[in-house]
């Protein structure tokens, strides 16, 4: 809630007149309780979780054959049942551990110094604290999704988000409810580290979800907007790590692929894209799907 009466008296406090982004944000938010703003991110992840799959739901059903070489894994395929079945379990889990998990933990929110008053934060400032966001918690993910391949992480908690070897979008959150819960931790920890204005962490939810969602597509599109971003793993880079599964001792970054270059778990991985892009070469043969397997 906001700590003016009005308009003018947040002006006031300002000494000067708001922007437009802070008279909408002002007229939004004034009446409203900040925990109550906190848990606008049920509602974004609800929304986020059900709809940006969709398009590539449509994909998997359709399989345009236009678009087959830019499919990972083309000779898997999931009937709508399947699917539905998969959104089904992501719903379970959403409203009985994210969302609750939302519900409880505004305290810490609080106490981290999330703010959500005026002037809000500029974009430059914005732009910053995401990427330290995206940096820690891809460090510090990359280090529990290699703990969980031990064999108990895997058997009593990891193996259920790896029951897709083929993902698709609305297996991103799919997951033991206890690896939600753990990855709680590095999402949580860059706005902990560099706290930020209420807006950015809404934003920083919503962008790791939908990136989530991207490396689980199963497409790998050249005109992806994400190849211009430096390291970004992409869906390529995770769906190897699906392909293998349980075995995996390969690509367990989240987001960016430094870390499994540094820590030498990218080999396997490099290695086959190394040997079939040779055997495109010398044998001229176009191709399907991802450039790690030979379907
Ligand atoms: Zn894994
Ligand atoms: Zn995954």
């Amino acid at each position: 809630m906001l700590p003016y009466h009005s308009l003018s008296d947040a002006q006031a406090a300002l000494g000067r007149n708001l922007t437009l982004p802070e008279t909408l944000w002002f007229n939004y938010s004034a009446q409203k309780s900040d925990y109550f703003l906190y848990c606008h991110n049920i509602l974004f992840l609800f929304l986020i979780f059900s709809l940006v799959p969709l398009p590539l739901v449509f994909l998997e059903l359709k399989r345009f054959s236009f678009l087959d070489s830019y499919k990972i894994q083309p000779k898997v395929r999931l009937s709508s049942d399947d699917i539905f079945r998969c959104y089904k379990d992501v719903m379970h889990t959403f409203f009985f551990i994210v969302g609750p998990l939302q519900l409880v933990s505004y305290p810490s929110v609080k106490m981290i110094g999330i703010r959500t008053g005026l002037p809000l934060p500029s974009g430059w400032e914005i732009l910053s604290q995401l990427l330290v966001y995206f940096l820690v918690e891809d460090y510090l993910n990359y280090w529990i999704h290699r703990f969980l391949h031990n064999k108990w992480g895997y058997d009593k908690i990891h193996r259920v988000h790896h029951e897709y070897a083929a993902p698709i979008g609305f297996a991103a959150p799919y997951a033991h409810w206890a690896e939600i819960l753990i990855l709680g931790i590095p999402s949580f920890l860059g706005p902990a580290m560099v706290p930020g204005h209420m807006i950015t962490f809404w934003l920083w939810i919503a962008l790791r979800q939908i990136e989530a969602i991207d490396t689980h597509s199963g497409y790998d599109f050249p005109w992806s907007l994400t190849k211009y971003i430096p390291f970004y793993g992409g869906a390529e880079h995770h769906d190897y790590h699906h392909y293998v599964g349980g075995q995996s001792q390969s690509n367990f970054a989240s987001v960016f692929t430094y870390c499994d270059y540094i820590y030498g778990t990218d080999k396997g991985y490099r290695y086959q894209k190394k040997i079939l892009s040779k055997l495109k070469e010398t044998n001229g043969v176009e191709q399907i799907g991802g450039s790690y397997k030979q379907d």
